[in-house]
């Protein structure tokens, strides 16, 4: 067997795949263009008020499949923390998502889970809240009216006949005790893998690969952006350290609303409740995340999903699929939105797949 495989990207897919490929005995090359791991789950700790920062917005790790959570927890333990999600509106406080306690509290109504249906097929009732909570949101996130924007976008907030404000459906969830950082450390602490940051993978000309090489940079780099640039939602960050301990009570408030130009306000020490220190230290530190169209050059966030981008992206998928020993993966490599967990089952699957092929 070819025992040298390229890892090139360490964000989760990366690092997941260097580590299955590790443990079955493949010499793996982590190559990272950034100086560190972690890719956009990357936090920093700040020195003075031991606040996990979370440098590209907030990363909370949710998942139902077995597999995933089994893997995780082979490598850090997750804290239980329970990710809720408040939106600010009219000068109001609600909690999302679209549950009984939102309706409720909007409609100035006291509906029971039996009477949810009912109520919600009212249409004045689903425009009321359409336009209140996800209308302004969506045009400041997407720059664009939610009816231009892929429908599985929105339908990402779960709606739900109960008073349940939790964020996800998902059974399990936290935040690594010991930090995100760790949680990639630990993946790629393995004697079969060598780590080189600042070191971007470049195909070889011709394309010709010398080893199996699992990319998760972005596809159209790949190929010089050869048939253009896929397009991008980018954010951009205000962080603010703050002399109160608690500036809004929760760690994501959404600002539903046209006259904030900000999406939402992060406040990070809410996402170790377990860190009693860190909760009660007299500063904070909040975040407001703006979102905006991306140029070449800038930090890629969100792909922006459409018929256009879909056409570029076969283009480019046509192009990596005539390189022999190459995968391409992960939010970057695929141009898709991934949660976290999405990214290690893909990535538990690409190995495996690997692994099968290559015996
Ligand atoms: N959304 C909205 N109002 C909200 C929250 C979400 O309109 O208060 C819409 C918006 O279009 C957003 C999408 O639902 O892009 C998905 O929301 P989610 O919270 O999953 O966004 P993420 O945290 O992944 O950016």
């Amino acid at each position: 067997m070819e025992n040298r495989v390229i890892v090139a990207g360490a964000g989760i897919w990366g690092c997941t795949l260097a580590r299955i490929l590790a443990e079955a005995g493949y010499r793996v090359e982590v190559l990272e263009k950034r100086p560190v791991i972690g890719g956009n789950v990357r936090c920093e700790t700040d020195p003075e008020t031991g606040i996990e920062v979370h440098v590209y917005g907030s990363h909370i790790f949710h998942t139902h499949i077995p597999e995933v959570w089994e893997f995780v927890n082979r490598f850090v333990r997750f804290n239980g923390y329970q990710h809720k999600v408040l939106a600010r509106h009219g000068g109001k406080t609600y909690f999302l998502p679209l549950g009984l306690a939102l309706i409720n509290q909007f409609f100035g109504v006291e509906l029971t889970p039996g009477e949810v249906a009912g109520f919600m097929a009212e249409e004045s009732h689903r425009t009321a809240i359409f336009d209140a909570f996800f209308r302004n949101y969506t045009s400041k996130q997407w720059g664009k009216a939610p009816e231009e924007i892929d429908p599985s976008i929105i339908r990402r907030v779960p709606v739900r006949a109960t008073y349940d404000v939790n964020y996800f459906n998902d059974y399990h969830q936290g935040i690594p005790e010991s930090g995100y950082n760790s949680l990639f450390e630990r993946l790629l602490a393995h004697e079969n893998i060598e780590i080189k940051t600042n070191c971007a993978f470049e195909l070889p000309p011709g394309g010709k690969l010398d080893c199996p090489v699992f990319y998760s940079g972005p596809i159209d780099a790949l190929f010089g952006f050869k048939f253009g640039p896929l397009p991008w939602r980018t954010l951009r960050f205000e962080t603010e350290k703050l002399d109160v301990a608690d500036a809004q009570g929760t760690s994501v408030v959404n600002y539903v609303d046209s006259d904030v130009p900000y999406t939402r306000q992060h406040e990070y020490k809410h996402y170790h409740p377990e860190l009693k220190a860190v909760m009660e230290f007299p500063k904070t530190i909040v975040c407001r995340e703006y979102s905006t169209a991306w140029q070449p050059g800038d930090e890629p966030y969100y792909p922006v999903n459409n018929e256009e981008s879909a056409a570029l992206l076969a283009k480019y998928e046509a192009l990596a699929g005539e390189i022999p020993n190459l995968t391409v993966g992960g939010r970057l490599g695929q141009y898709r939105y991934f949660d976290m967990d999405k990214s290690i089952e893909a990535a538990l699957a690409a190995a495996k797949n690997f692994l099968e092929k290559n015996q």
